[in-house]
């Protein structure tokens, strides 16, 4: 059985390795160990091979043409759509909007659905571990109107405090806006708590899941959330492409994003009327070879046995977490029950760049720096932190070797 085949027991990820071709390359003459899956995941030949399939045999613009290969590009292209409906378990699958990325996504809440609605005021809660893309667009609408933004703490542990953010939500709250799962601590949030506490007073909720959608199941659905955004590079998928799942009632009251073709129904010299959802948050061409390779990534994962995938994940973070451990003298940032394997850490005398440096001369890559997260670094109050940060075809030879590079990087800098 190949590794994208019905797994239904186990994970092979030994064979879900030999998937993607660039692991196999050398760095600086060294095997290549990739430990930034976190910042972009590798892409698995099955992606690679069905967007140049599509590239050469069936591209065309879609939604536009009467000829054949418009029509079976916008058959591709729909097909995508109810691959990521079916990913997220959603309801319909005009509740998923095409977006160039998760950032792109939580953008369109702001400017769509939030931005109309906020007065002077109002308030949004986020925690203080979200990605800038889950805080900066809240930002504009601080800047331009007067909103309030509201922080929920971590623990010491990195773990989310869900009394606090219930006793934060009152009558000016507008939105909860929070991450699935943490980019740098790799806490993973009780969504489906949230969701009801938020809901209970009225509150929509906006879950940032760039994260989260490649580490857990997830189920629009049963969670009952207003809004998932995910994004396609850290699903194995290709860059400029994810998608943004929001709930058929607030859809219909929200205003268009950008403007341009295709999302429109009539435009005249005086008035403009616009397409449903979701046409009418796709504006112009739309990456469309993308968008195929991103439901090959869907339909990649969703070959594997998910469970035992998050197992094998979970193996390795807790062995590299041991081994981080026995050396003494790095500080794990991120130790929240539950966690995904994330690996943060802060090591003492040693700056993160130089050590990321170190690092990938042994031909390991790893991410240094504050990871679009500088609320969270401040929260515990460093700068900056080395981030290994797993993905399926990892290995525990891979996590020997980043420990064997951490050791000389200590020889070298400590
Ligand atoms: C990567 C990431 C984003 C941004 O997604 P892009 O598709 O790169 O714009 C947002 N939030 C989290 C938690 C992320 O890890």
């Amino acid at each position: 059985m190949t590794a994208q085949g019905k797994i239904t027991a186990s994970f092979d990820a030994a064979a879900a390795r030999a998937d993607f071709p660039i692991l196999s390359r050398l760095v600086h003459g060294k095997k290549l160990v990739y430990l930034d899956s976190g910042a972009s995941a590798q892409k698995p030949r099955q992606v690679l091979d069905a967007m140049s399939e599509f590239a050469g045999t069936d591209y065309a613009n879609v939604h536009r043409g009467v000829h054949y290969l418009s029509g079976a590009a916008t058959d591709a292209y729909e097909a995508a759509r109810r691959t990521v409906q079916k990913f997220l378990g959603a309801a319909r699958e005009d509740e998923i909007i095409f977006t160039k990325g998760g950032t792109e996504a939580i953008n369109l809440v702001s400017y769509s659905f939030l931005a109309p609605k906020i007065q002077p005021g109002d308030e949004i809660l986020l925690s203080v571990m979200e990605h800038h893309s889950n805080i900066v667009p809240w930002h504009f609408l601080r800047e331009r109107q007067g909103a309030v933004l509201k922080w929920v703490d971590v623990r010491d542990d990195g773990s989310l405090d869900l009394e606090a953010l219930d006793a934060a939500i009152n009558s000016r709250t507008k939105l909860v806006a929070i991450t699935h799962m943490s980019n740098v601590l790799g806490t993973v949030t009780p969504l489906k708590d949230i969701v009801a506490r938020a809901h209970a007073k009225g509150v929509p909720v906006l879950a940032d899941g760039c994260q989260g959608a490649v580490h857990e199941l997830v189920d629009v659905q049963a969670l009952d959330i207003d809004f998932y955004a995910l994004t396609g590079h850290k699903l194995y998928g290709p860059t400029g492409i994810g998608a943004l799942y929001a709930r058929r009632a607030h859809l219909k009251a929200m205003r268009p994003f950008n403007g341009g073709g295709e999302m429109i129904r009539e435009v005249t010299r005086d008035i403009v009327t616009y397409a449903d959802a979701p046409a009418r948050f796709e504006a112009g061409t739309p990456p469309i070879i993308e968008t195929v390779g991103l439901a090959a990534a869907l339909d990649y994962l969703s070959g594997f046995d998910r469970a035992a995938v998050k197992a094998h994940e979970q193996d390795l973070y807790a062995y590299a977490r041991s081994k981080i451990g026995e050396l003494g003298w790095a500080r794990v940032i991120g130790d929240a029950p539950g966690k995904g394997a994330i690996l943060s850490f802060e090591a003492e005398g040693m700056h993160a760049h130089d050590l990321a440096t170190i690092l990938d001369r042994e031909g390991v890559a790893v991410r240094a720096g504050h990871h679009c997260a500088q609320v969270l670094m401040e929260r515990f109050g460093v700068g900056s932190t080395t981030r290994a940060s797993f993905g399926l075809y990892n290995s525990r030879a891979d996590v020997d070797v980043f420990i064997a590079g951490l050791r000389k990087a200590r020889e070298i800098l400590g």
